[in-house]
């Protein structure tokens, strides 16, 4: 089967009896309950007008029901489109007018403030709450479905159609709307379920974001197309996160997950002796976190790359070594390639380049924005990711840092995550962020943002950096912050940090 819908149920609905999912408060249901439910949603959009490649809109609050208006959508023909929950209606003004949405699903009481934005996207407004986690409708999209019919034909799509719009992060400017297919999501699932060996008898925690591809598709659809299940939490919390690990076999997170949990006294070797897989994505997984997890668990991290644009493009192996602070080896049928950035031409193995993929995988461009998606391809239809790295003698990519990051100092380049592991190495240093900033004669300076866990002072760091990385490498100035200013998927905001430290040495 091609259509996403069938292909995620499939193997569960074998045995239709399988958990699926199940929550904190206790409530649980099974691959059966799960097409039927998604049956229910399905025809209640129908009942709203949805037609096959109109866009469901999103902003709700993780639920059990909000993972089945995804499935659902799907089954009807639709196309997904969720917003991060944090988005004020300003933003969800600008992200309806461009997506013009057939629905917009928001929590019981925001219809209120957003009804205006959607109304003038030409969106009908439905609201869905987080009852359905103890087993409550709420909600009128969920009242609606809750008195529609359990029988559902599922809406024939191409493998090439629509099945998501999922807009980025906007880490480095406005989020942009990927297209992403059913066979690219559907593809990317399967793989993964293999190469990390899921199975049936998983259990992952699931405590990630849904509203992103790292806890919508990389977490859910992997598992669905296992036949797995999930403990799914509203968010990341570290008592929720010891009480359910006990009945959980995997749990896929984001570096700040591991770091925090670092932090606690109730992770121990013992709570995760029965774990059988640890990932990590979305940011870069410090080494040295990474070594302080195994230390004290035994567990090793293994850590991913991907993006909203692509799925998953790199892992490090199941069986083999996972080696720390690199994202591993393209995954199977995803071709990488490390590339100038200016020339496009390739780049020996060593050399720090731009990664650009090809494979199934891949999104077909960016909604409405073809000037865009023509120039973020190559001519031979390799994606360039924005993202610089290299491939290290035994096949391992690194991520060195976005393109849009580098800083040119006077004629040189600096690649932020060369100062950044040289500061984070310094005694005292909890962590860091390298930042360029505009700069009367270099064009730009090398500033470093530093989180102490003393008082330090700046002449600490510098004398610290001095001899052991070169001068036009070292930070014109370093300035102590509390905290690195982090989006909800634990990705440092360089952007507010040039916006806050920009004029420093101007
Ligand atoms: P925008 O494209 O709007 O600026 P974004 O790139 O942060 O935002 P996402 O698609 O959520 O939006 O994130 C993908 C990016 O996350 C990748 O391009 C890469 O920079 C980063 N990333 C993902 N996994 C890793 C990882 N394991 N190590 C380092 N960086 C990672
Ligand atoms: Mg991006």
């Amino acid at each position: 089967t091609n259509h996403l819908f069938n292909g995620l149920t499939g193997p569960g609905l074998a045995k239709p009896q399988r958990n699926f999912v199940r929550t904190a408060c206790g409530l649980s249901l099974s691959y059966g309950d799960t097409e039927a439910a998604a049956a229910r949603y399905a025809n209640a959009l129908i009942g709203l007008g949805l037609e096959p490649g109109d866009r469901v809109a999103a902003q709700v609050d993780k639920s059990v029901d909000a993972l089945i208006l995804y499935l659902a959508t799907i089954r009807a023909g639709g196309v997904f489109l969720p917003l991060n929950t944090a988005y004020t209606a300003a933003e969800i003004g600008y992200f309806l007018g461009d997506a013009e949405p057939r629905l917009f699903v928001c929590a019981p009481g925001k219809d209120n403030t957003l009804s205006a934005v959607a109304t003038e996207a030409g969106a009908i407004v439905e609201t869905l709450g987080v009852g359905s986690n103890e087993g409550h409708v709420d909600g009128s999209l969920a009242q609606k479905a809750a008195c529609a019919s359990e029988r559902f034909e599922t809406v024939a799509r191409d493998p090439d159609d629509l099945a998501a719009i999922l807009y980025t992060s906007g880490t480095t400017g406005r989020s942009k709307g990927a297209m992403l297919t059913h066979d690219n999501l559907l593809s990317n699932a399967i793989m993964l379920a293999d190469f990390w060996r899921f199975t049936e008898r998983d259990v992952l925690l699931h405590a990630l974001p849904i509203f992103h591809t790292h806890g919508l598709f990389v977490a859910t659809n992997t598992l669905m197309v296992a036949g797995g299940s999930m403990i799914v939490l509203p968010k990341f919390d570290l008592d929720a996160v010891f009480a359910h690990l006990p009945d959980a076999t995997s749990m896929m997170g984001v570096p700040t997950f591991y770091t925090r949990m670092l932090d606690d006294e109730r992770l121990t070797g013992d709570a995760t002796a029965h774990m059988r897989l640890f990932t990590s994505g979305s940011a870069p997984l410090l080494a040295e976190t990474h070594r302080a997890f195994e230390e004290r668990t035994g567990q090793r991290i293994l850590e991913r790359y991907g993006m909203t644009e692509t799925n998953m493009n790199t892992s490090n192996p199941y069986d083999g070594e996972r080696r720390a602070g690199t994202v591993g080896f393209p995954l199977p049928d995803v071709e990488l390639r490390i590339t100038d950035p200016d020339s496009g031409n390739r780049l020996p193995d060593g050399e720090i380049g731009m990664i650009e993929v090809k494979g199934p995988n891949v999104f077909k461009g960016y909604w409405r924005m073809p000037e865009k998606t023509a120039s973020e391809f190559r001519d031979d239809g390799f994606f360039i990711t924005g993202d610089l790295g290299e491939i290290d003698k035994d096949g391992y990519v690194s991520i060195v840092g976005r393109g849009k990051d580098l800083i040119i100092t006077g004629g040189y380049n600096v690649y932020p995550k060369e100062i950044e592991l040289a500061i984070d190495a310094i005694d005292g240093v909890v962590e860091s962020a390298v930042i360029g900033v505009p700069h009367p004669d270099f064009g730009e300076a090398v500033v470093g943002v530093v989180v102490g866990r003393n008082e330090m002072r700046e002449a600490d760091i510098q004398s610290a950096l001095d001899g052991r990385i070169a001068r036009f490498k070292q930070p014109k100035r370093v300035v102590f912050v509390e905290e690195l200013p982090r989006n909800t998927m634990g990705k440092v905001q360089k952007n507010v940090l040039r916006e806050e430290f920009g004029n420093i040495l101007a």
